[in-house]
């Protein structure tokens, strides 16, 4: 039964997943080497869930458990009681296989430890523990709050049975999981980043115009916005990331990240948070 959780990591993931979980009623403790992350976590929380009890959406009763429910905590040597502790930092390697050395001494040996990186192996990850089968990538959408899916990764060892119980908690989230392998992209970015990446590609080839091409998949295709203005909100510089990931993870040409893209980041045309990416903000 999994009744403590631990975050790793309070920054915009580790933020949402830490609300989201508190919501759903579980204790957790969230943790960050640095202090004012933390704090301005917790201050960001409380702002959201006060915001949603002025708008109707829950209860001042809901407000205060999900706020009871969470503690922040700047030494990792906290997260010992933890049953499952899910790692947001930093998208570096090296940060995270440090990461999961440390948490594979401080957590207790029936501890899951989960990972929510967009691009890093997790069989890669779990082979700096001494428990590969309890390791597992949850990779969940962004905002957390929001987003119904998360991609369950099963690295090379991890056993069926903590694949099940990510998928519980996940269900008490009121989240939905779906079970991907190993391998770059897993299963959103794999499909997703390659039609945003032709998108700008058709660009760059002059086929059609940026309104237009947003205007076809919009109404052609039923997509709530176009792959031009999603790319815009994602920002350029991770859609270019996460082309390289696959392009390189694969070795295939298909990949190949769209020279306008390299050419739109080069110049700083990051998208909306720039104030200028396809379309200006
Ligand atoms: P972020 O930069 O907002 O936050 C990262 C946090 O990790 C920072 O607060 C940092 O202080 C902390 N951190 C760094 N090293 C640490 C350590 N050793 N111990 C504890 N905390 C540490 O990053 P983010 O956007 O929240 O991304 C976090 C993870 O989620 C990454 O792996 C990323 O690939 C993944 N992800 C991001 C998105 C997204 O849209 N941003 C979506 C899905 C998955």
């Amino acid at each position: 039964m999994v009744k403590k959780i631990g975050v790793v990591g309070a920054g915009q993931m580790g933020t949402g997943i830490a609300q989201s979980l508190a919501m759903s009623g579980y204790d957790l403790i969230l943790n960050d080497i640095n202090k004012t992350a933390l704090d301005n976590s917790l201050s960001f929380i409380t702002i959201q869930m006060e915001k949603g009890v002025n708008k109707g959406k829950w209860g001042e009763d809901l407000k205060n458990k999900t706020l009871a429910h969470i503690n922040i905590n700047d030494n990792i040597g906290c997260l010992g009681e933890c049953d499952i502790i899910i790692e947001a930092a930093t998208e570096r390697k090296e940060i995270k296989f440090n990461l999961f050395k440390k948490l594979d001494e401080v957590a207790k040996d029936d501890c899951i430890l989960a990972s929510n990186t967009s691009s890093i192996s997790i069989t890669e990850i779990a082979a700096n523990t001494s428990r590969p089968d309890k390791v597992i990538g949850m990779h969940f959408m962004n905002p957390v709050p929001i987003m119904k899916l998360v991609e369950g990764i099963r690295g090379l060892e991890t056993s069926d049975l903590t694949f099940e119980e990510i998928r519980g908690v996940t269900q008490k989230m009121n989240k939905v999981l779906i079970e991907s392998k190993d391998m770059p992209g897993f299963v959103v970015n794999r499909i997703l980043m390659p039609m945003i990446n032709e998108a700008i590609y058709a660009l760059y080839e002059g086929l059609a115009s940026v309104e237009d091409i947003d205007q076809a998949m919009r109404l052609g295709t039923n997509q709530p916005m176009g792959p031009l203005t999603l790319a815009d909100f994602i920002g350029l510089d991770t859609c270019l990331s996460i082309m390289e990931v696959l392009y390189n993870g694969f070795g295939d040409s298909k990949y190949r990240p769209c020279p306008l893209l390299r050419q739109y980041v080069s110049a700083g045309r990051l998208g909306k948070k720039t104030k200028r990416g396809f379309y200006e903000y």
